[in-house]
């Protein structure tokens, strides 16, 4: 049974970075290439980092219906495409999808068996560096810091929480997060046929008798 992960935080907090190290460290996971109508910055690749659209590509999508969700973030269009989840839960794939807090509402609501997961920068300062070591101007910086201060509270609302002040050590949580949700009793039930070569196992499981014996 495929999954799909969220993972969340403020903008700066290290969502790529992390996201990015653990698609390339664990098999059986796809990264979800969300849509911005934002100017590619340097370094950045179409169809990998984002699909870049014009506001008009962007805009006749919303009417196509092509996106799960979509958002207005800092004065670009932000989307999620339908068909890459889909496909993805069809070809037997996690799906990780990177994306704001609004939208990760969104579509936990959409999909309430995701496991949602929040990144926390380990402190506001901190936050700031990253953003400014990233190049945003400044009123982009104190506009994201502050936005920033009211999405950190929507923490309490999510599946798991991981404290990014390590890269290393971040994407080691969230891949143990991964890893675990993987073996979540009611997904093994689900798909046993798929993960249990064994007649003789998946008739216990499935029509046996749970008794243990005093010893
Ligand atoms: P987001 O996708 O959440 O907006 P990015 O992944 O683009 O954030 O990261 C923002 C900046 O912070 C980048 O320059 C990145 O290299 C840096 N960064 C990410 N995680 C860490 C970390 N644990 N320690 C130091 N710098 C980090
Ligand atoms: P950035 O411009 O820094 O790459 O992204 C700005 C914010 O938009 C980030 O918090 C990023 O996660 C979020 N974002 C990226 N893709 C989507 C999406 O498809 N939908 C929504 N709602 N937000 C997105």
């Amino acid at each position: 049974m495929a999954k799909l992960f969220i993972l969340s935080a403020p903008s700066g907090t290290g969502k790529s970075t992390i996201a990015g190290r653990l698609v390339q460290q664990l098999e059986g996971i796809r990264k979800v290439v969300t849509a911005t109508t934002r100017e590619p910055r340097p370094g950045e690749e179409h169809g990998v980092d984002y699909i870049f659209m014009s506001k008009e590509e962007f805009e006749e999508g919303i009417e196509k219906g092509l996106f799960l969700e979509y958002a207005n973030v800092y004065g670009n269009y932000y989307g999620t495409p339908r068909d890459q989840i889909e496909r993805n839960l069809k070809e037997g794939y996690d799906s990780l999808l990177v994306i704001d807090v609004q939208g990760a509402f969104k579509v936990k609501k959409l999909y309430p068996d995701a496991v949602s997961v929040f990144l926390l920068p380990p402190s506001l300062e901190e936050l700031k560096r990253r953003m400014v070591g990233r190049g945003y101007r400044d009123s982009n910086t104190q506009r994201r810091l502050s936005t920033a201060r009211g999405e950190i509270p929507c923490a309490r609302e999510f599946d798991y929480i991981i404290i990014n002040d390590f890269i290393d050590k971040a994407v080691e949580q969230l891949k143990s997060i991964i890893i675990a949700s993987r073996c979540e009793k009611e997904s093994i039930l689900k798909n046993l046929k798929g993960v249990l070569h064994n007649e003789e196992l998946i008739g216990l499981i499935e029509g046996g008798d749970c008794y243990v014996k005093e010893t």
